[in-house]
């Protein structure tokens, strides 16, 4: 309900309850429903009457009547479904980001993750930020509010059209939790608490990713890589990455993004992919809470710390773009 209430604000036809049907640029989004014909129902919008035809109506009210109205705008493309209160001239971007996402977390991952396809991954696309902030504090639990996140529990995707706020690059926030989805939901991989390391950085890894023509390639999270290429400049202390593997989820803040970032950019990319599969399998073991002590030196045949210096070489060796140091990502 604050959902429905937080949208309605938004529009410029204003009703109040959920059992009205709404009218926007000549699509129903919005009135009250006075009278139902066998083929039209009669409604009102800002007191006149207006005749919108059955099927219309059935397609955004429930078996009471009510109108669903989130589902004025669905927007079904080949693997996801985008709830939307927004013209569907606007969702034309995203849903074209997502589908080429999609191709490409399978191209890249379904030989080692045996993925399973869904049909619909859910997207709440909201239009206005205020209505998103109100949302976004419903259904997460504090902090700050990126332009997108993940809720686990619904399994939806929630994306703003309005800027939020905060430094985020909004693709690269949409890369990363629609990221954390697709893990969930196409892998069976979530986040919990012990290693928290491994699922934020599997979803940064996502961040840097770029659209060119009618597919998706993988780039840098440039800024994460530029934080921690300073931080080694300026001679700061960076977790050894036994440390950094036993962190929990309180104790994993900015830094911590970026280190386990390029740690897993590491094992995905480094010599030649050599290390692609062990690492994977580390994620669907912790995933599994399979992890023991002895996991990680079964799967890579060594320790983790005995990484930390050719680790450290291939972050120094990155190339990105000079910039000032910033925030660099998410950080949920
Ligand atoms: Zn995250």
């Amino acid at each position: 309900m604050n959902y429905a209430l937080a949208c309605l604000a938004a529009l410029a036809l204003l009703v109040a309850d959920e059992d009205k049907i709404w009218l926007k640029d000549g699509k129903v989004v919005a009135g009250t429903i006075v009278d139902r014909k066998n083929a039209y129902v009669e409604i009102t919008v800002d007191g006149r009457k207006q005749r919108v035809t059955r099927e219309k109506i059935a397609k955004i009210t429930d078996a009471n009547d009510h109108v669903r109205w989130i589902d004025a705008c669905e927007t079904r493309t080949a693997h996801y479904t985008i709830q939307s209160n927004s013209e569907k001239a606007s969702i034309d971007g995203l849903t074209r980001k997502v589908e080429l996402f999609y191709a490409w977390f399978f191209a890249n991952y379904n030989a080692d993750l045996k993925l399973h396809a869904m049909k619909h991954l859910a997207i709440s696309f909201i239009d206005h930020r205020d209505e998103y902030l109100t949302v976004a504090k419903v259904v997460q639990s504090g902090g700050v509010t990126p332009p997108g996140f993940y809720s686990q529990g619904s399994e939806m995707l929630f994306v703003c059209r309005e800027p939020v706020g905060g430094s985020e690059d909004p693709d690269c926030v949409l890369f990363h939790e629609a990221g954390h989805q697709i893990l969930h939901l196409c892998a069976n991989l979530g986040g919990g608490d012990e290693h928290h390391w491994v699922n934020e950085a599997m979803a940064c890894t996502f961040e840097g990713l770029k659209l060119d023509g009618d597919k998706a390639v993988m780039g840098l999270s440039d800024q994460r890589i530029r934080n921690l290429q300073l931080r080694i400049a300026h001679g700061e202390a960076l977790h050894p990455l036994d440390v950094l593997d036993k962190l929990r989820k309180e104790q994993y803040h900015a830094p911590e993004y970026d280190q386990g970032y390029a740690l897993a950019l590491f094992f995905l990319t480094g010599n030649g992919g050599k290390w692609k599969k062990p690492f994977l399998a580390y994620f669907q073991d912790i995933a599994l809470t399979r992890v023991r002590e002895n996991t990680f030196e079964r799967l890579f045949g060594r320790k983790i710390e005995s990484f930390d210096a050719e680790w450290r070489d291939f972050v120094v060796a990155l190339a990105v773009a000079p910039q000032q140091p910033g925030a660099g990502g998410p950080h949920r």
